[in-house]
């Protein structure tokens, strides 16, 4: 158990699985996803006759050919394996560039062709789907009518239920989830459940709104309720937005989230921000910069900018002496150029916010004192400055009505889902 923790830490996609497979472990689907993985190789044909269709093409009887973009595939070589000729197709390329340029043409992205069911059995439609929800459609039969569509989407409000069993790893692959409710549970709770700590018997209940397009989920577009018992404890969260309020408040209305410190240092000067492209002071060349970085005097004390646990205690000739820390599922933060650590900080050690977890430096590329933060949300380096942080302070008294009655409609509605009596084995 603690080798597998610790290789979680350091792979963030793995992560993301756990938090899948846990949730699975708790037979999280009442529903059913159909699986969106049948058709992956490039240019595989098949002939079909159409059920129904979220296409808007007109009811009939065709013959269908589906098949998806090829890695290095245009819209013209596509098109050929459908019997149109090199007139045909150019006109086509020509004329669609008004709604739907080919060069965006996206490999792994379905098509189908429509053939009339008769004896001559014409192409009658080209559907190209553009993303889950929009598509080109090519009308052949009287003149070339081109449309860029989008599907009807309906949101239905779901639920789901489960109980963590640790040794249910395995079924992860059994079950078809819809893989978005995990990652937004996480982000909603990231500063309450330790994801890394999940436990044996953790268990949850969560209300929220799926999207779909006929039967087929596109999406979790958001949750509404959530209820987590990790370690024993229980966490209530309940969406609440009106004007400038938008956040997940606990029971009592306060936030689930806890901010950051604006800054890792309690005095400073920005000498250099997040950039994609910044003349580096010392190489003197164009480089991303993904990072912000705070001027001050040698010695000055680093702060952690959240409650987290240290993973990293190093040096390299690039970053100098740095410190990286996990605050939980979504952030990590990691401060760069430090003169040395503060004492006690090494890797595994948990932190508090605004505890000093080094001092200002140049070790590595640095002109002179200065810490390099860096932020991470989801795995990915992201300018903190910019990021918008859904508000950590109370419910405003004002919303206090309309949030309550809410919570005890949500509470309600939780109490009416039931967790499976029985274990996945
Ligand atoms: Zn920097």
């Amino acid at each position: 158990m603690k080798q597998i923790q610790f290789k979680f830490s350091y792979i963030h996609w793995i992560i993301t699985a756990i938090v899948i497979s846990v949730l699975i472990t708790g037979y999280l689907l009442l529903l059913y996803y159909p699986d969106k993985h049948t058709e992956t190789e490039a240019a595989s044909y098949e002939e079909v006759v159409v059920p129904n269709d979220e296409f808007g093409i007109p009811e009939g009887q065709y013959r269908v050919r589906s098949g998806v973009v090829g890695s290095r595939q245009t819209l013209s070589h596509i098109l050929s394996g459908f019997d149109l000729s090199a007139l045909d197709i150019d006109v086509i390329a020509r004329s669609l560039r008004d709604i739907f340029d080919p060069r965006h043409l996206r490999a792994g992205q379905p098509y189908h062709g429509y053939y009339s069911q008769d004896s001559i059995s014409s192409l009658e439609y080209f559907i190209y789907e553009i993303s889950h929800r929009e598509f080109v459609r090519i009308g052949f039969s009287d003149e070339l009518q081109m449309e860029r569509l989008e599907k009807e989407v309906t949101v239905m409000t779901r639920s789901a239920a489960g109980i963590i069993h640790s040794s249910l790893w395995n079924t992860m692959s059994a079950n078809n989830i819809n893989p978005e409710l995990a990652i937004r549970m996480s982000e909603v709770l990231a500063w309450e459940v330790d994801f890394y700590r999940i436990q044996k018997g953790d268990r949850f209940k969560v209300i929220y709104e799926e999207s779909f397009v006929g039967d087929r989920s596109v999406g979790v577009s958001s949750i509404d309720a959530i209820y987590f018992v990790h370690q024993g404890r229980d966490i209530h969260g309940f969406r609440f937005e009106q004007d400038t309020i938008h956040g997940f408040f606990n029971q009592e209305g306060e936030s689930l989230r806890k901010v950051f410190l604006k800054a890792p240092l309690e005095f400073f000067r920005i000498s250099s921000r997040y950039s994609h492209s910044r003349l580096h002071p010392i190489l003197n060349q164009r480089r991303p910069h993904y990072g912000t970085d705070y001027a001050a005097p040698h010695g000055t004390p680093i702060l952690a900018v959240g409650d987290g646990r240290v993973t990293q205690t190093a040096y390299t000739s690039g970053n100098g002496n740095y410190v990286r820390i996990r605050h939980n599922s979504v952030y990590e933060t990691q401060y760069l150029h430090m003169s040395r650590f503060a004492a006690g900080i090494r890797p595994g050690v948990y932190v508090k916010q605004g505890q000093v977890i080094g001092y200002v430096g140049s070790t590595g590329l640095a002109t002179g004192p200065h810490v390099c933060f860096r932020f991470w949300k989801n795995g990915q380096q992201v300018d903190h400055l910019r990021e918008e942080f859904p508000s950590a302070d109370p419910l405003p008294e004002e919303f206090h009505d309309e949030f309550f009655r809410f919570r005890d409609r949500m509470m309600q509605a939780l109490d009416y889902i039931s967790f499976p009596d029985r274990q996945p084995v």
